[in-house]
């Protein structure tokens, strides 16, 4: 099959350019062949730790990346693939059993001779209820349907843990509504978004066509929906507006929602979504909904139906026949520059992925995370939180106040390794063959009122947004949680056969850029309980203010493609958490190695060296240039090259483990070196 055989090419690459190992010695942590060594580790760390790698890899026309949570990302999904592919072949398995309905949803997700026949039809009851509509008094209504089946329209409106009184769930409604990444696609004149917005308007309309509609009809409907979107973004907030907690907090009653949006009958709306009643609610961006208000007015009936047939079939088109997958893929191309569509398993596992998560999580943790896997990461993060708590002791910047509420913040992290305690149960979920597309509707329906259903109950602070198997980690303010799933646990982030240096680089930088979230701009103003609460003294505040604001001065400097500027506001959390998570394992390793014999080089290299160089293997990456604008546009996260080679300019243990020196490119000068936590 050429899935599996496109993985073992894959894997054999790496193999190859990790050299021959000697039979029985252990696998090589920092391959030669990877190494760049004709660029100083002083000028340019990236390239000398990764250049070599780069060299020799290339990006999967499927992906618009390529790098070390892509390769473990594979390894995980050839394990999920024998899990889902063991149960859709499980003719034994009882009725309702995990199996199977894993099974069943992965087996019509597969069907592709079934998606064929039934092309677009599996949607037709939406479209045809937006169709009947005989005015725009019908559009709570009709809208209330859409975000019961998690169609995104209009707006956002759904259960929200109460950042100001974090046991309980309120309801929150916020910005939303909009087909680009973000409001500043809809907005901003230069040439690459004049040419985006123009590839959206033609994925518009041979979507519709696609439908049957004429041309003409579809090029009217998306001047309509553009008008709207537009209008929407122009006075939705920023990604870095976004990102301020105290901007985006505005409880009130939802008579007063009623008063920013007259022209919209929430009580009604509230009323279809037929769940719990509530008083009061959040309202995220009270300007946003005061603009959606004249949009509703100035805009007549057929263009909102033009809007909402929109919003139902961008969302069908992924899970439909042939023609609607393939210009779905066409407009990706756009914004991840990748060139070839992923194999349908792969479309298919990241659907039961999504849809029946903890499922897929609980059989993946069953086969591939064991008890001893789980207490070796919880060693490790332990170490990790001794580390910073013996920093916040000795911190000279802060002052003792501050510096003990902080100390309890930290005590009171909660530590979730690999797994939630509590899986999801999905005995409401009725699956059954037929057409995948409503499946997959069965899932997230049933998905969008568990989450509804919350609103006015108390908060549950052992839910996971992540599931088991996926290559990433989390903090979570507003539960005080530090969370690290299974998929993670493993190489090239963590290996219990390497040395400490090599994991302490790896999956100690991540756990500590992960606590480091607790205290980054964001998390700094959340207290030990996850409420919105200031407790820093005022000077403290404003030194880390300060410090803050080299870092983001530090990577607004910093540019892609040539001329384009990474975001150091929308990315300054995340930047505050790679500088911090580094330094906190540096100290945890420093800790680990102490007392004991000091290990001689490996590799060629000290414990230190060996520490920034596993730090930089997880960071290498390949990205195709469309991925990077886009990543660059929309994403908290740096690009990876300045996840290297920003954070360590700016730490002395990084100058010394290679001996840069003061005006080394590595090296930022004493003033405009950033040091936090
Ligand atoms: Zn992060």
């Amino acid at each position: 099959m050429t899935h599996r055989s496109w993985f073992l090419a894959a894997a054999l690459a790496c193999l190859t350019a990790g050299g021959a190992a000697a039979a029985g010695s252990p696998p090589e942590v920092f391959p030669a062949a990877n190494f760049d060594t004709t660029c100083s580790p002083c000028r340019d760390f990236d390239q000398y730790a990764n250049g070599g790698w780069t060299k020799s890899h290339t990006i999967p026309s499927t992906m618009a990346s390529w790098g070390s949570f892509n390769e473990l990302s594979e390894r995980n999904q050839s394990t999920l693939y024998d899990i889902l592919e063991r149960a859709a072949h499980d003719k034994k398995a009882p009725a309702g059993s995990d199996t199977q309905k894993l099974g069943v949803f992965y087996g019509t997700c597969m069907d592709s001779a079934e998606a064929e026949r039934e092309g677009a039809k599996p949607m037709q009851p939406l479209l045809s209820a937006i169709d009947g509509m005989k005015s725009k008094d019908e559009l709570p209504t009709q809208v209330a349907w859409l975000h019961a089946h998690g169609i995104r329209a209009l707006f956002l409106f759904g259960a929200f843990q109460d950042i100001k009184n974090s046991d309980m769930m309120i309801a929150n409604a916020a910005q939303g509504g909009l087909g680009l990444p973000d409001r500043d696609y809809y907005l901003r004149r230069d040439s690459a978004s004049v040419a985006t917005r123009r590839e959206y308007v033609d994925h518009i309309v041979r979507s519709f066509q696609l439908l049957g509609t004429p041309e003409a009809d579809a090029r009217q409907a998306s001047d309509q929906i553009m008008a709207i979107e537009t209008a929407l973004a122009r006075k939705s907030y920023t990604n870095v507006q976004r990102r301020d907690p105290n901007a985006n907090y505005h409880k009130m009653r939802v008579e007063d929602l009623a008063k920013l949006a007259p022209s919209f009958d929430w009580a009604n709306y509230i009323a279809k979504r037929n769940g719990p009643k509530f008083d009061s609610l959040n309202v995220g961006q009270p300007p946003f909904f005061t603009a959606l208000d004249s949009v509703i007015t100035a805009t007549p009936l057929p263009a909102w139906q033009a809007y909402l047939r929109w919003r139902v079939l961008e969302d069908a088109e992924p899970t439909l026949s042939t023609p609607f997958v393939e210009e779905e893929f066409r407009f990706q191309r756009v914004l991840s520059g990748v060139t070839e569509m992923q194999p349908r398993w792969k479309r298919c596992l990241r659907a039961t992925d999504q849809g029946l998560g903890d499922l897929l999580g609980r059989a993946y943790v069953k086969e591939h995370f064991t008890p001893e896997a789980k207490a070796r990461a919880l060693r490790l993060v332990h170490n990790l939180e001794a580390a910073l708590d013996d920093r916040l002791k000795v911190l000279e910047w802060m002052g003792d106040s501050t510096r003990q509420a902080a100390r309890v913040k930290l005590a009171a992290f909660a530590e979730r390794i690999g797994y939630p305690d509590q899986w999801r149960d999905y005995s409401a979920v009725k699956l059954a063959p037929g057409p995948f597309y409503a499946n997959r509707q069965a899932t997230r329906d049933a998905e969008v009122k568990r989450q509804y259903d919350k609103i006015g109950k108390p908060t549950v602070r052992g839910e996971w947004n992540m599931t088991a198997p996926t290559v990433n980690a989390f903090y979570s303010p507003t539960l005080n949680s530090i969370n690290f799933p299974a998929g993670i646990l493993q190489p090239p982030f963590y290996d219990p056969s390497w040395d400490d240096a090599a994991n302490y680089g790896g999956i100690g930088a991540v756990i500590g850029h992960e606590m480091t979230h607790g205290f980054d701009d964001q998390g700094r103003q959340f207290d030990p309980r996850g409420n919105l609460r200031d407790w820093w003294a005022p000077d403290d505040a404003t030194r880390y203010k300060e410090r803050a604001g080299k870092v983001a001065e530090q990577f607004n400097g910093y540019t892609m493609l040539d001329t384009v500027h990474v975001n150091g506001r929308l990315t300054l959390g995340e930047n505050i958490a790679d500088l911090g998570g580094l330094a906190l394992a540096y100290a945890a390793l420093q800790k680990e190695l102490a007392g004991k014999p000091r290990p001689g080089l490996i590799e060629g290299f000290t414990p230190e060296q060996r520490f920034f160089l596993a730090y930089a293997k997880i960071w290498r990456r390949l990205q195709r240039p469309e991925s990077v604008r886009t990543q660059l546009n929309t994403d908290p996260h740096a690009p990876g090259h300045w996840r290297v080679d920003g954070p360590l300019s700016n730490l002395d243990e990084f100058a010394r483990a290679f001996g840069c020196k003061e005006g080394d490119p590595m090296v930022r000068s004493a003033e405009a070196r950033a040091r936090i936590w």
